[in-house]
């Protein structure tokens, strides 16, 4: 199965409903399940990925588990429900841990917690003496370091609990993991000690935005974009798998320790060292070692009833810590105590997660918007019935596009899955296949634009629907907010209220009337003074000595950015100068890919455009580029010169000049990086050399001069 097949299957079978099949059926529909599963953990696992909600994958989970509970028969001993999902990566040795790093009973509230002192205290028998420490289950990716005789030797990722891959070279790269640690001091020649590996929610933020940017360039460019970083565990336990440490590094891990999983004495023989029997007193003497440790989100508790109200608080304040946890862990304090309530094949009796309830909500999808960009994008709007998640009331939810409402097989009626992870925006997981009654409605992508009426186009290859209408008032409305906006002519008079009041009251209608305003009218509006006018005329009349660039990034050119324009003011005098410039000579530019070039093109042949940019400069508006009104053409740009012998048409110097006049670089001597040598009458030494390189022509000042007129 590929992902494509598995993905069909699971939306195939995710419209099931979840109920015990007839017997005729059972076996199919477990082995279906059964496959589906095992290729999503899979993706889960080893590619630290998911294709489906975790919601989705739990109903799936859950029916195979019914299923099979029902026909016992049809259980088979490679069943995910048979098992611990094997986390392996072939790309890493495979190391078995000193112990086996074992899972946690789930409890969710605190009921679950009383239940869970009542077992241990019927084992132990002596309720008062019990302490709890309680400590984050952080959202990250489980990780055991080996330090031998003081010396970090080894990491691993947590595998399937008894094997796991071998990454020490990815978690030397972590800064928060200490190379050595002073182990021999308490007698201890061998440690395991274990942790999670997380990406806090700044440094998370920080590498969605270089890879948003980064991302942006390579569609401009016209390469294909990376993927977007999901959240910060999938993106930490990625991180552990990558094979470059210097890129491991780049993703700013931290490793935080709370645990000792095993410890040799000096002789080499397993032992409990008498200075680490409290769990809460171990995270101490870790950080005294140099680790990283739980520090304010740790506790230690005399009764259950306070470690509870301990997950509890945590579970309010989850949003605003810096650190994603899903949930707390009660374990035992006592390590002999511990020892002496034991552990079940799967997991310690000793300690319970009590886990947080899901950054999930569910509402009702009552209409979808449809908003029009200034580029006349058109982009569905899901209108929900209002509903919390993680303490933000929502109520609208970008869907994104017409394609994303079919994936996600979404009606209008649904009740939808809403989530977000860290402090990203809200999505729409999903709906709730199970809750539809038959009333709900197939989703129409609208074929004309709500502003304007105008027909709707899709270009191939694109998900996007767009309003064509130059004239369009949406569109407008967008463009002109646009073009007075901070990373464009920056007009601060000129804020998106205004413009929007101000295109109601037609005072401005298009980018020309913002330099020819009716102060007049605006006087009369309700809530102008004479000074907010004053001020208004001033901060326009500012921006007409902006530098060209801001002109060129505020006239919305589709794909042309703030760098793309500082990059087309570098070629101009005047910018009416980009007429005469053929998609050719555009691509050439840096960073520039034939999508930019060609709507630059368009842009700058169209009559109408020119009129406007005529208009503009008329209104006193600055299209000429100030800085370098030196620079004549860039028809030698990225091209080397040198001069040898005597020139009859002017001197060495004047030569030079032109070359950088004209975008190319001078060199002084002879080398592979030169691409021309303009040898005079009694050129000498230089032509001899430049003859053995066959990568120069040589050319004479006749042709040199050929090559700038244009
Ligand atoms: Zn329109």
């Amino acid at each position: 199965m590929n992902q494509e097949e598995c993905l069909q299957l699971s939306n195939q079978l995710l419209k099931g409903d979840f109920e015990i099949p007839k017997e005729s059926d059972a076996e199919l529909l477990a082995t279906q399940l059964r496959s589906v599963i095992n290729f999503h953990d899979q993706i889960y696992y080893v590619q630290s990925n998911s294709i489906i909600t975790d919601y989705e994958y739990d109903q799936l989970f859950a029916w195979l588990k019914l299923i099979e509970s029902n026909y016992p028969e049809f259980i088979t001993p490679n069943s995910p429900t048979q098992k611990v999902a094997n986390g392996l990566n072939n790309d890493f040795q495979t190391v078995t841990h000193l112990k086996p790093m074992m899972s946690l009973e789930n409890s969710y509230n605190a009921e679950d917690l009383a239940d869970f002192e009542k077992r241990i205290t019927d084992a132990i028998a002596t309720r008062n003496t019990i302490q709890y420490t309680v400590e984050p289950k952080y959202d990250g990716s489980s990780i055991a370091l080996v330090y031998e005789n003081d010396i970090f030797v080894r990491a691993a990722t947590r595998g399937n609990g008894n094997e796991g891959d071998e990454i020490t070279q990815n978690a030397k790269s972590i800064k928060s993991i200490p190379l050595k640690a002073n182990f021999s001091q308490f007698g201890i020649r061998k440690i395991e000690v274990r942790g999670e590996v997380i990406i806090n929610s700044a440094n998370f933020e920080l590498l969605l935005n270089e890879r948003n940017e980064l991302n942006k360039s390579l569609k401009l460019a016209g390469k294909k974009t990376l993927e977007l970083f999901k959240n910060p565990r999938n993106t930490a336990a990625g991180a552990l798998r990558m094979k470059d440490p210097k890129e491991v590094a780049a993703r700013k891990l931290d490793a935080i320790i709370y645990n000792i999983g095993y410890m040799e004495d000096m002789d080499g023989k397993e032992f409990s060292h008498p200075a680490f029997q409290s769990q809460y007193g171990n995270m101490d003497k870790l950080h005294d070692l140099g680790f990283k440790t739980p520090e304010a989100e740790r506790g230690k508790f005399e009764t259950i009833e306070a470690a509870a109200a301990f997950c509890l608080s945590w579970e309010n304040q989850r949003a605003s810590f810096p650190i994603e946890i899903d949930g707390m862990v009660v374990k035992v304090d006592d390590i002999l105590q511990q020892t002496i309530i034991g552990k079940t094949t799967h997991h310690p009796k000793w300690a319970i997660a009590y886990k947080f309830k899901a950054q999930q909500a569910f509402s009702v999808l009552l209409k979808i918007d449809y908003q029009v960009g200034r580029t006349g994008a058109i982009t569905p709007v899901a209108k929900i019935d209002p509903v919390q998640l993680a303490g933000v009331e929502i109520s609208s939810i970008s869907l994104h596009n017409e394609e994303f409402i079919t994936e996600k097989n979404i009606l209008l009626g649904d009740t939808v899955i809403i989530e977000r992870a860290g402090d990203v925006i809200p999505y729409i997981a999903g709906a709730l296949f199970e809750k539809r009654n038959g009333t709900e409605i197939k989703i129409q992508f609208p074929s004309t634009c709500p502003s304007c009426n105008h027909h709707l186009v899709k270009p191939i290859e694109e998900s996007i629907w767009r309003c064509i209408n130059p004239n369009c008032p949406a569109q407008l409305e967008e463009r002109l907010i646009h073009f007075g906006s901070k990373n464009c002519m920056e007009i601060t008079g000129l804020g998106e209220e205004i413009v929007r009041k101000f295109v109601a009251e037609k005072i401005i209608q298009n980018f020309t009337d913002i330099f020819d305003l009716d102060y007049e009218k605006i006087r009369k509006l309700e809530g102008w003074k004479d000074k907010s006018v004053e001020n208004l005329k001033q901060s326009i009349s500012q921006a007409k000595q902006q530098p060209l660039w801001r002109l060129i990034a505020a006239l919305g050119i589709r794909h042309v950015g703030t760098n793309t324009a500082k990059q087309l003011e570098k070629q101009v005098q005047k910018l009416q100068d980009l007429q005469d410039w053929e998609i050719e000579k555009l691509t050439e530019l840096e960073d520039i890919g034939p999508k930019v070039a060609q709507s630059i093109f368009e842009f700058f042949n169209d009559e109408e455009n020119i009129q406007l940019l005529n208009k503009l400069e008329e209104l006193g508006v600055n299209l000429s580029n100030i800085s370098s009104s030196l620079k004549l053409s860039a028809l030698l740009e990225g091209k080397t010169f040198l001069f040898t012998g005597t020139l009859n048409k002017m001197s060495r110097d004047d030569a030079k000049e032109l070359v950088e006049k004209h975008g190319g670089k001078n060199l002084s001597g002879i080398s592979a990086n030169l691409h021309f040598l303009i040898a005079g009458e009694k050129a000498g030494g230089k032509l001899t050399k430049a003859q053995k390189i066959p990568s120069i022509q040589i050319i004479d000042e006749d042709t040199f001069l050929n090559m700038i007129k244009d």
